[in-house]
């Protein structure tokens, strides 16, 4: 069994103690027996005096009563005499008590007790001897002092009580003190290195007593220690020691992490294998050395190329992989895989010894490709065997159809850049008709692609992607300038109350100048600002913010008339429609599909009325019947457009068809 310190405190105490109490008793019988001593004495002295005086007294046995008065008075003056007797042989002649008339034979000194205390306690009584002479004889009396034990215990146990006073009450006292003491300092401070020691979970403050404050020091340094080692051996098991990158165990780690949030919120994630094209030849050629250089060095292109929020990892050889999950089109990931292969494809120079390298990439998704790490990296790994198999240096996506959309998707980025340089695009005019009086108000441009092998490209397979990558910025200055020096040669030509509308993308508004350089590209062309309308669509409300609004007022206070396109296919509300300066709403085509259903109807005369309502005017799209223009006509309409009075045309089919008319009608 194991003493606990209080334990083995209390133990010491206790034989401390006892030893004491040994020593003081020791000393206390001492005390005690030399106090009995000096009582026997004073009681022997008082007997020889008193037999003395007696003696004198007595003249015979029979006046014995002569003693009485002497007997008295010692009694009375000593509290340990209980009575006193004069004894004849064995008949008691006189006695100051009437219980001790008995008669009393043998000594009753105890003089064989081995102390005087006890002598005191044992003997009944003390004895002496009167002697007197009575007609010359002698006679001997006994003289027999009767001790008080009661007055006697009484006197010796006051002494005893002061003394259990101080040797019983005052160290169990101090006991509860030194025990209470112990407890602070000692018993309690061990509990909590104990506790540290064991699950190391908070670090016990500072503690008063040097030894175990010294301990307590030393096993925070030493958890301390322990703990960075740990850190760093769990660093180390989880990083490439050559490169510095994550490791496979770390990469697997973070893919467990990602694979659950992703599917948590329903998100995807591209995961790339990247593989060093002829690194072997490399290492054979150059050696080992400047082969791990080299993967040093491609180690931090890749982490330079990457964002913070990417992952990268080496697994193997010159195996890597990236993973990437926050990128809002295909077209934005295709971006960063490009910059990683650019960067990594160009010429290094190791220990004087340039070195060109190129890498092969292969990208498989969660969770389109795979829902768990190891099927993902399966077919990232096919991929990148894929991309071998076409000729390195290049990346692949798992599926063939999504490669076969991003090569497209890439080359139609790049092809659609070099038709602005290249000149083929054209705006396309559809008229707009004034329902009641059938005149042509005015047309709405619409730009095409004239591609030299392709022929006309509708603008639905390539403004979506201007609209992803950026590029309708600039295409609509374009659209903007172009519209706007077609309007002015029609303009010199003698057309009048004539307005071209214009598309504006969404992305275009973003720009705080839009509405600064629209107008002051009209001003230099001699156009007043309702010449040009534009059109917007309702999805700009999805992305609406001050900006929007604030340029499309100013367009307004200036005189551009603005269109809301597409008008019932997105989030329009009211608010939106009186938060916004607009003056015509164009109802979408898939209305007047249905306008001879009563849904249909409904919504139309619906825009209609709300359009009456709110002082603007309606457009509607797509009209190609004759009963549809019935129709419009019959709820109150104000304008359309649509194929049943022309598709859009090309500046000189257009002016063939209406602008001559339209001047020479002026
Ligand atoms: P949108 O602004 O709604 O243009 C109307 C579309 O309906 C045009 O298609 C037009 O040719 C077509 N259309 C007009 N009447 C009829 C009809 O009776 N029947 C049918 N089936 N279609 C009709 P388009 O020219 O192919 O343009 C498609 C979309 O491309 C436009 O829709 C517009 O959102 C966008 N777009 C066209 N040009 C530009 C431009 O210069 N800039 C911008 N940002 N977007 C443009
Ligand atoms: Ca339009
Ligand atoms: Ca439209």
């Amino acid at each position: 069994m194991l003493l606990n310190v209080q334990k083995f405190i209390i133990l010491l105490i206790a034989v401390l103690l006892s030893i004491l109490y040994i020593v003081f008793m020791y000393y206390h019988l001492q005390q005690q027996d030399s106090k009995a001593r000096v009582i026997l004495k004073d009681l022997s002295n008082n007997l020889s005096e008193t037999s003395y005086t007696l003696s004198k007294v007595i003249t015979s046995k029979k006046n014995i009563i002569v003693a009485r008065a002497i007997l008295d008075r010692v009694v009375s003056n000593n509290d340990f005499i209980q009575s006193a007797l004069i004894i004849d042989d064995a008949e008691v002649l006189l006695y100051t008590d009437p219980h001790y008339d008995k008669h009393v034979e043998k000594s009753l000194f105890n003089q064989e007790s081995e102390n005087f205390y006890a002598m005191l306690m044992d003997s009944p009584a003390i004895e002496g001897e009167i002697r007197f002479y009575e007609g010359g004889e002698l006679n001997v009396l006994r003289l027999l002092f009767v001790l008080n034990h009661d007055e006697i215990l009484n006197y010796f146990s006051e002494d005893r009580n002061t003394f259990l006073l101080y040797f019983g009450l005052y160290p169990i006292l101090l006991l509860l003190i030194v025990l209470v003491v112990i407890r602070k300092y000692l018993s309690a401070p061990l509990e909590k290195l104990r506790q540290f020691a064991y699950y190391q979970n908070e670090v016990p403050r500072p503690f008063k007593l040097q030894e175990l404050e010294a301990i307590r020091y030393s096993m925070v340094q030493t958890f301390q220690r322990l703990e960075n080692e740990k850190k760093e051996l769990y660093a180390m098991a989880r990083t490439d020691s050559l490169s510095g990158l994550a490791n496979r165990n770390s990469l697997n780690e973070y893919l467990e992490r990602l694979i659950a949030d992703s599917k948590r919120e329903n998100k995807e994630f591209a995961l790339l294998f990247l593989d060093l094209d002829h690194f072997k030849t490399v290492n054979d050629s150059l050696g080992h050395n400047i082969g791990d250089e080299l993967l040093k060095n491609i180690a931090l292109m890749i982490d330079e190329v990457i964002r913070s929020s990417d992952f990268v990892a080496r697994i193997g050889g010159d195996e890597f992989v990236v993973v990437l999950h926050k990128y809002s089109s295909l077209l934005e990931l295709t971006n960063i895989i490009e910059r990683i292969q650019q960067q990594l494809s160009k010429e290094l120079i190791i220990q004087t010894n340039p070195v060109h390298i190129s890498s092969s990439i292969g990208i498989a998704f969660f969770p389109k490709d795979g829902d768990n790490i190891v099927s993902l990296m399966q077919h990232a790994d096919i991929a990148m065997y894929e991309a071998k198999q076409k000729g390195r240096a290049r990346y692949h996506f798992f599926t063939e159809e999504l490669n076969k959309r991003v090569q497209e998707t890439i080359l139609l980025d790049k092809s659609m850049r070099e038709a602005l340089v290249n000149n083929e695009y054209q705006l396309f005019y559809q008229p707009k008709i004034d329902i009641k009086s059938g005149d042509i108000i005015g047309a709405e441009a619409l730009i095409r692609w004239i591609d030299p092998k392709q022929g006309i490209i509708a603008p639905d397979l390539f403004i979506p992607l201007a609209e992803d990558n950026g590029f309708i910025i600039e295409l609509g200055e374009w659209v903007v300038n172009e519209a706007v020096h077609q309007y002015s040669l029609w303009k010199m030509a003698g057309l009048k109350n004539f307005s071209v509308a214009i598309n504006i993308s969404t992305k275009q508004l973003l720009n705080i100048d839009f509405a600064h350089d629209f107008i002051a590209i009209l001003e230099q062309n001699d156009l007043s600002s309702s010449d040009i309308d534009i059109e917007i669509t309702e999805y700009m409300f999805l992305e609406q913010n001050q900006n929007n609004a604030d340029i499309l007022k100013v367009l307004h206070d200036n005189g551009v008339k603005i269109s809301l396109d597409d008008f019932g296919t997105g989030y329009s509300s009211l608010s939106y429609l009186k938060k916004f300066p607009i003056d015509y709403l164009k109802i979408d085509k898939s209305f007047m599909d249905d306008y001879a259903t009563q849904e249909g109807a409904i919504f139309i005369e619906t825009i209609v009325k709300m359009g009456q309502t709110l002082n603007m005017k309606v457009i509607a799209e797509g009209v190609e019947t004759h009963e549809q223009l019935q129709y419009l006509d019959s709820v109150g309409c104000d304008y359309y457009q649509g194929y049943y009075f022309s598709k859009p045309l090309s500046v000189e089919a257009f002016e063939k068809e209406f602008i001559r008319g339209l001047v020479n009608a002026v």
